[in-house]
C-alpha cells in the first residue's frame, strides 16, 4: 500500500529529574532524531524547575524540540513512549512522581485531538512555564489552536521558579 502522510510541524517537551537529567535530555534528543519521519528544526535551552505536585523529589530540567514529522500523532506518541520506556521510566499510574524522562506532545500542527490516550495541544499547555517559555524561545510565531498566540500566554504565566541554565 502506498500512503502519503503530510508533513506536520510539531513540538515535544522534555522533563526529567532522576539519574542525570541533562544526559537524559540529550540522550532522548538523539534518539527522536533517529526516528524514521521525525526530523530536528529546532531545540531550546535547557531550563530548571521546582516540581508540580509532590515536593519531595529534584527539580526537573527541562526542554522543547521542535520536530518536523511525516506521520500520525498517535504513531508519534507511541514512539516517545517507547523512548521512555528504554530510557528507564517506570510507569507507576500515579502522577507528577519523579520520573527519569517525560515525553510530551504538546503541539501537532493545527490539530485538535480528543482521543482517550492523547489530548493535543496538551492539557496543560497554558499553565506551566516550563513549556510556554522554551516554546516561545524557539519559535515566537506559534498560535497555539484554541489558545492564541504564545507571546500572549507566556505573558499571562509566571515565571513560578523557572530558571534557564544554558
Ligand atoms: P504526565 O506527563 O501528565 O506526568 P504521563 O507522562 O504518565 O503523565 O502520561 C499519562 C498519559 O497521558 C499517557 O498514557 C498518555 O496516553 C496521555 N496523554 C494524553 N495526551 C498526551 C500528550 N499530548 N502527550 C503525552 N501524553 C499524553
Ligand atoms: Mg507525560
Amino acid at each position: 500500500m502506498i500512503y502519503c502522510e503530510e508533513k506536520v510541524v510539531a513540538f515535544i517537551g522534555l522533563g526529567s529529574n532522576l539519574a542525570d537529567p541533562i544526559v537524559q535530555i540529550d540522550q532522548a534528543r538523539r534518539a527522536i532524531n533517529d526516528l524514521a519521519k521525525v526530523d530536528e528544526l529546532g531545540f531550546s535551552s535547557l531550563y530548571r524547575s521546582p516540581p508540580m505536585g509532590p515536593q519531595d523529589q529534584p527539580d526537573y530540567t527541562n526542554a522543547v524540540m521542535k520536530v518536523v514529522a511525516q506521520l500520525p500523532a498517535l504513531v508519534l506518541l507511541r514512539a516517545l513512549q517507547k523512548i521512555e520506556n528504554s530510557q528507564g521510566r517506570l510507569r507507576t499510574g500515579e502522577r507528577w512522581v519523579a520520573r527519569t524522562l517525560d515525553l510530551d506532545l504538546l503541539l501537532f500542527g493545527e490539530q485538535c485531538i480528543r482521543e482517550p490516550d492523547l489530548v493535543v495541544p496538551h492539557p496543560g499547555l497554558a499553565d506551566r512555564a516550563f513549556v510556554l517559555y522554551p516554546l516561545e524561545e524557539i519559535d515566537k510565531d506559534i498560535q497555539v489552536p484554541g489558545l492564541g498566540t504564545i507571546t500572549a500566554l507566556v505573558s499571562n504565566c509566571p515565571l513560578s521558579g523557572l530558571i534557564k541554565i544554558n
